[in-house]
């Protein structure tokens, strides 16, 4: 078995403890005799999971007693939808557009209600973060809602925007659990699992209890209410129960990292590395404003298409996976997340450094 260095956005790489731990427990869990995969969600065993779960997370990101914790379905993009139908009331939101999935999202709301795009970096490829500081939010708004990190471009708000006393909903899914958050900040904190946490299908919704009720657009169906799940713990329907389980177990590894101040000094020590060296590199270059980069996603660029092909190709051979761009933006893209150890980015800027010598 060897493995390789997975740069991959998402799906993406995962603790190997973790895999190895669920590997283990495949055939048997714990003394049921059976796969988490196969067990009744109802079990005692698979409540005991679920429960954990929850606790875990509560406990890493200090998240307050009147927020609820929900395990969805439908991943990320479900919640486009689910977002507008259960918090428009006066049918008028905020976006905040800095990139392909924010800009989705925005799309999205203009079907449910009226969604303003109130600032936006798409005249410079979201190569930035928009001055939030004072933007035209409107009167009536129900919400705020922006991407928190831009996993295409490789953006990162590194302050939230003035909401002006509106409810900030903000998508966290290439952020997730890589460093502390004031979950008093937002309304709604949401992230599908499988840029950082787990395997993709699941979404996480944190979510302010007063923002859960039943005044919902009409004609919403029933699974896409936020109501439903909260009073149902998750467990209205059979919940995504393997990759919870899976989540679960993330969790864990990370409170034994130290929780999330010791992953941000991970994940900001790792990012320099990376960082440290485009800056100073005669071939390479970074694509993002400097005081705006992700800790999370690395974008940069030779400045010729054909040399970047040739470097993800070399890069590939010598065990380093899935650093081509997104296919809208090209060049490569690095992506460091929690479990992309240290050495996975030295070795690649080592690799860097050799491929430079070669090529510039
Ligand atoms: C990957 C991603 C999504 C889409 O997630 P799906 O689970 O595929 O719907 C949405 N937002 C952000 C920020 C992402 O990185």
């Amino acid at each position: 078995m060897s493995r390789v260095y997975n740069f991959s956005a998402g799906p993406a790489v995962l603790p190997e403890e973790v895999l190895k731990e669920a590997a283990e427990e495949m055939l048997d869990y714990r003394g049921t005799g059976m796969s988490v995969m196969e067990m009744s969600h109802r079990s005692k065993a698979y409540e005991a999971i679920i429960q954990e779960a929850e606790a875990d997370l509560r406990e890493l990101m200090n998240i307050p007693d009147n927020y609820k914790v929900l395990f969805l379905q439908g991943g990320a993009s479900q919640q486009f939808a689910m977002i507008p139908m259960n918090l428009m009331k006066n049918k008028v939101a905020d976006y905040i557009v800095t990139g392909q999935w924010a800009k989705k999202a925005y799309q999205e709301a203009c079907i449910y209600g009226k969604a303003n795009k109130i600032a936006s970096s798409e005249d410079q490829t979201f190569s930035y973060i928009p001055d939030c500081s004072d933007l035209p939010i409107s009167e009536d708004a129900d919400y705020v809602y922006i991407c928190e990190n831009n996993t295409i471009y490789g953006t990162k708000f590194k302050t939230l925007p003035n909401t002006k006393g509106k409810t900030l909903v903000a998508d966290v899914s290439s952020c997730f659990l890589s460093e502390p958050v004031d979950v008093t900040k937002y309304g709604v904190i949401y992230g599908g699992v499988q840029k950082n946490i787990g395997p993709a299908g699941v979404v996480i919704v944190i979510i302010r209890e007063d923002l859960i009720t039943e005044d919902v657009l009409p004609g919403t169906p029933t699974m896409l209410k936020y109501k439903i799940h909260a009073d149902n713990g998750s467990m209205y329907n059979t919940p995504p129960a393997y990759g919870i389980y899976i989540c679960g177990k993330v969790f864990k590894w990370i409170k034994k990292q130290g929780g999330l101040e010791a992953m941000k000094a991970h994940n900001e020590k790792k990012a320099a590395i990376l960082y440290d060296f485009l800056d100073s590199s005669r071939l390479f270059k970074g694509t993002v404003r400097r005081e705006d980069r992700s800790l999370m996603n690395v974008p940069f660029v030779t400045g010729n298409e054909e040399l970047d092909a040739k470097f993800v190709k070399e890069a590939k051979a010598a065990g380093f996976e899935n650093l081509k761009g997104h296919r809208t933006v090209g060049g490569m893209r690095a992506s460091i997340y929690n479990a992309m150890p240290i050495e996975g980015v030295e070795k690649l800027v080592e690799f860097m450094k050799k491929f430079e010598e070669e090529n510039a």
